[in-house]
């Protein structure tokens, strides 16, 4: 993917193969005494990219974790950075564990040993390294990583700033948790805006009446699937979990799904939608919007001629291979790819970050200031109306929404509402612009190359 991006590219020898490879990887083996006895675990944190420090990207937990594919992640990082001007450098870790085989005081156990290990070598720091969450691990992780490090560097006053996707009373930021998901929704507000490339994907309309299919139920399909069926009127047609999957024509209730799979661990046996044992032929059902959001590679070159949606949103990382790509590609199905698609949950870190150096909430000193002088306006408004006897009165509703100053998850919102948008556009100039770029994906592959080529540049190299 990023060889058809560069070959369209005018980049100064040299430069291409720079920023291809992955600048580092530290592989670290640890013990941890469990259970009477001793555990080696091993684990990863890779360096892709520096043109900006701290580098950025989350830490996985699954038995499937191994250099190569964390290198490709920490890739993946830097691109998604870069096209949503998020100034970090790209970083990916792993641990090859299934955290479900262990008791929460094992993981903590676990999970601290590894950030000692990282955090010693300056890959967690909060001028450096930040990881976030990713597959497998959350809030709690993040919790026990922050802690460790300031342990570690007691008279660090930036401490905080080391990891995000922190819970809100350890120093997160409201929102984190679900805006993978929210950036999801605003991505495809944003690609429903532009009347030419849903008529690309042949569709056509708005977001509402769509029939989504997702995969995997977890923290990015759950809050994409919720807004895109609460907020926006989609219909949740198919969801796709490791033990099968359930189709409703009518749409699923996409809370009453998640709490069966919270129950019972799995879909089987949900009442309200009929039930296919092989879930993943679900993927090549009819609907309008597919919306891979769990593992790598579900897409490849076995299904990919049998997928019959018209527009695919990679909420997961790497949920197409490129020889799925290549095949979807001449078939016409656009593709809304990963480094766009699911770079609302780095945004959100990003702000997180800049609040945790910045020591305070977002919206702290300005929110009572903003209602004060919306008042102003709505007090003059209601003085003219009787001063003058036209008799005007505001629609209802009107002053508790005008009042409100914005609090930090409504700035949130906003900041991640606004920065989808920009790179959306930003996408979209290069795929209308430039007639040797037939998709999204090589669109931004091209933006974000460019804009690490200029850092590059920018240092000197
Ligand atoms: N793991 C997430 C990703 O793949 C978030 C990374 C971050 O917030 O740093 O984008």
């Amino acid at each position: 993917m990023f060889n058809r991006a560069v070959a369209l590219m005018d980049l100064s020898p040299g430069l291409e193969e720079k920023i291809r490879v992955c600048n580092s990887t530290y592989t670290v083996r640890f013990g941890v005494r469990l259970r009477g006895q001793i555990h080696t675990f091993t684990g990863y944190r890779s360096v892709h990219s520096e043109h900006m420090e701290p580098v950025k990207g989350g830490i996985r937990y699954a038995l499937a974790v191994n250099q190569d594919e964390v290198e490709a992640l920490a890739a993946l990082m830097t691109y998604k950075c870069a096209l949503v001007e998020v100034p970090f450098g790209g970083s990916k870790g792993g641990l090859c564990i299934d955290p479900r085989q262990y008791e929460e005081h094992e993981l903590e156990l676990i999970t601290r040993r590894f950030a000692y290990e990282l955090a010693k070598r300056d890959l967690i720091n909060p001028a450096q390294n930040v990881p976030a969450p990713d597959m497998g691990t959350g809030e709690r992780e993040m919790a026990w990583i922050a802690d460790q490090y300031a342990r570690m560097n007691t008279a660090d006053i930036n401490a905080r700033a080391c990891v995000t996707g922190k819970p809100p009373h350890a120093g997160g930021i409201q929102g984190r948790v679900e805006a993978t998901g929210r950036g999801v929704q605003y991505a495809l507000r944003e690609f429903f805006r532009h009347p030419e490339d849903v008529a690309k994907a042949g569709l056509s309309g708005k977001l509402d009446g769509k029939r989504v299919i997702v995969q995997g139920l977890g923290n990015v399909g759950y809050h994409a699937a919720k807004f895109l069926s609460e907020e926006d009127g989609c219909r949740i047609t198919g969801i796709v979990e490791h033990d099968g999957a359930l189709h409703s024509e009518t749409g699923l209730d996409v809370e009453a799904v998640r709490a069966w799979i919270q129950r019972h661990g799995g879909v089987s046996g949900f009442a309200d939608a009929t039930y296919v044992a092989e879930g993943a032929s679900l993927l090549e059902a009819e609907c309008d919007i597919l919306i891979p959001a769990a593992l790598e590679g579900v897409i490849n070159l076995g299904n990919a001629e049998r997928i019959r949606a018209p527009l695919i949103m990679e909420a997961a990382n790497g949920p197409v291979t490129s020889g799925a790509d290549e095949v979807l590609r001449a078939r016409g199905t656009v593709i809304i790819p990963d480094l766009y698609a699911n770079a609302g949950g780095v945004t959100v870190s990003y702000f997180e970050w800049v609040k945790n150096l910045s020591h305070i909430r977002f919206g702290r000193m300005q929110r009572r200031q903003e209602e004060a002088r919306h008042q102003l306006v709505v007090d003059e408004l209601e003085r003219l109306s009787a001063d003058t006897g036209i008799g005007w009165t505001l629609s209802p509703g009107f002053k508790e929404k005008y009042l409100r100053g914005a609090d930090e998850l409504e700035l949130v919102r906003s900041g991640l509402d606004d920065t989808m948008r920009t790179a959306y556009q930003s996408m979209r100039e290069v795929w209308h612009g430039r007639d040797d770029v037939q998709d999204l994906r090589v669109a931004a592959y091209i933006v974000a190359i460019g804009r690490v080529a200029k850092s590059y540049k920018a240092k000197g190299l």
